[in-house]
């Protein structure tokens, strides 16, 4: 019997694996451990490097394990880590960072993203994370003065939109592939390992200090910069694609709400308690915001060309500051009481949007990126760690039946049906991205002819991969018979 913390977690004494919570061995050993906890063999272990180094101990004493190596540990990362979890299975999350920092904002999980979330059995540790549920998009012009409300609703897309401070949704997820409560084996964490090389068809990655690892499936979640791309695309003798500058930056602010109780707006306008996103449109510029924790913080994102800025943003850092100054000089013509939301905010942070184009491929050998690194995309819809969901619940759906070590061949067939699943919906809603970083109104009116809505149903009605995989095929099957139709009655008229 293991203690890791105060959960104590029974092995099989067969072949040392963690049993599942009802007792049965994952490994189908019919030896096995009480649940019972026995003091003698009670091993307290705090240390979460040592509880990483028992669960991998552990977990190589069978020879039939399915080895799966992410990676990355952001968002796109840990909820793969999540939602591959199964018996005979082992994780391993390889991550640059010490992962004690991340980026001080706030993220939406869209409705599309947070039913898969809620699909994991993840509500109680998710409700730690004190999400806020947003049911409406408020759209205002520069003038101060109401354009449209656009409901969000939850029944329709089968989940609410959930605002989260992204630390809290990181730390949540993070202890989610960690938990020994949930199915499966937890996963293994390894923090400062930097990813330098992958070879895609042995699934031999290599660390920054040579150390090196081997899987039977590699799962390349690391972000806009990966490195794990570039294999991917060397070894299909593709063209390498690089992040590109959208020729917008974007302005990031959390402020405490405490300190807006004597904002001089009509509560009808602008109201930080009600459980909305504000969107003021103006023609170039613009400024997205909304209440998390529990209503504690407003998170503020203001987008603006590159050519409008009054400072220089940074494309390597998500944390270069910005200044209040120049903020409100390109804020000069929005209303007075959003420039005083800015004056409360403590850091101004400034970072260079980039995207990158749909690529040719996600995947080669045993290896397919997910997430940033497949599809990066701007976020005037918000879809972009939403998205990476959407990947992992993909990879989870085509692996399921997957209960020991694949093959190679099995591996290929699999990431090649995720590709499939999830590369026109993905990259699409890239494009949608950009587009709705248009112009919202004409120039020189403040008239918002934009309409952020546009592509609401087809990004939330999402219900999975293998169910999306089906809408298309009966789509195609549909046009193909109208077509035949066509081609019929106009044979018949020549005739
Ligand atoms: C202003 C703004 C607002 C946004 N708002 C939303 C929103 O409301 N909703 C939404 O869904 N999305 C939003 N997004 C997008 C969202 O943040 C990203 O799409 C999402 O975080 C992608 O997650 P990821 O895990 O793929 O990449 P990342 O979060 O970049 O994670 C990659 C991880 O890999 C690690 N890594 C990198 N290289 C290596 C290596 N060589 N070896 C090991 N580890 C490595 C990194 O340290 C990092 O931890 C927003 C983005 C921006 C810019």
């Amino acid at each position: 019997v293991l203690a890791l913390g105060h959960d104590v977690v029974p092995t099989c004494i067969g072949c040392l694996v963690w049993l599942y919570k009802d007792g049965e061995c994952p490994s189908r050993c019919q030896q096995q451990l009480s649940n019972e906890s026995t003091d003698s063999y009670n091993l307290s272990i705090t240390d979460p490097t040592h509880l990483e180094t028992e669960a991998k101990m552990a977990i190589d004493a069978t020879t039939n394990t399915f080895r799966i190596i992410i990676v990355g540990g952001g968002i796109a990362g840990l909820a793969t880590a999540i939602a591959m979890r199964g018996p005979q299975r082992e994780i391993i999350v390889l991550e640059k960072s010490r992962m004690n920092k991340e980026v001080g904002a706030l993220l939406s999980l869209q409705p599309n993203a947070q039913k898969i979330v809620e699909q994991w059995n993840l509500k109680d540790i998710l409700q730690r994370a004190k999400p806020t549920a947003e049911r409406q998009f408020r759209i205002l012009d520069t003038s101060g003065k109401i354009h449209m409300n656009i409901d969000m609703d939850g029944e329709k897309y089968g989940a609410d939109r959930m605002v989260y401070h992204r630390q809290d949704l990181h730390s949540a997820l993070r202890e989610a592939a960690l938990s020994t409560e949930l199915p499966g084996y937890p996963a293994s964490i390894v923090t400062a390992a930097k990813v330098v090389s992958c070879d895609c068809e042995t699934g031999t990655i290599t660390l920054e200090d040579n150390t090196t690892y081997q899987g039977d499936l590699i799962i390349g979640a690391d972000g806009i910069h990966s490195m794990v791309r570039e294999a991917v695309l060397k070894a299909g003798n593709h063209e390498l694609v690089h992040p590109a500058p959208t020729g917008v930056s974007a302005y990031r602010l959390l402020v405490e709400t405490t300190n807006l109780a004597s904002l001089d707006v009509d509560k009808e306008v602008f109201d930080h308690t009600r459980q909305a996103t504000t969107l003021i449109m103006g023609h170039d510029r613009r400024v997205i915001m909304g209440p998390a924790r529990n209503g504690d913080l407003l998170g503020l994102v203001g987008m603006v060309p590159d050519e409008h800025m009054h400072e220089s943003s940074n494309p390597n850092s998500w944390t270069t500051p910005g200044h209040l100054s120049k903020l409100l000089q390109t804020y000069h013509d929005f209303p007075q009481w959003i420039r005083d939301i800015f004056k409360q905010a403590p850091d101004i942070a400034l970072w260079q949007l980039r995207d990158i184009d749909a690529l040719p491929t996600w995947i080669a050998g045993r290896c397919i990126i997910i997430g940033d690194a497949a599809h990066a995309m701007l976020p005037t819809q918000g879809q972009g760690a939403s998205q990476s969901i959407e990947d992992a619940e993909a990879l989870q759906a085509f692996f399921a039946d997957v209960t020991a070590k694949p093959d190679p061949q099995q591996i290929a067939q699999r990431i090649r049906k995720v590709f499939e699943a999830r590369y026109k919906r993905a990259s699409l809603i890239q494009a949608y991205s950009r587009q709705q970083a248009k112009p919202a109104t004409e120039k020189g009116s403040v008239k918002v002819t934009l309409n952020p809505a546009e592509f609401l149903d087809y990004n939330c009605k999402y219900e999975g991969a293998v169910k999306w995989l089906e809408q298309q095929d009966a789509s195609r099957r549909k046009l193909m018979a109208k077509r035949e139709r066509m081609n019929t009655s106009s044979t018949g008229c020549s005739v």
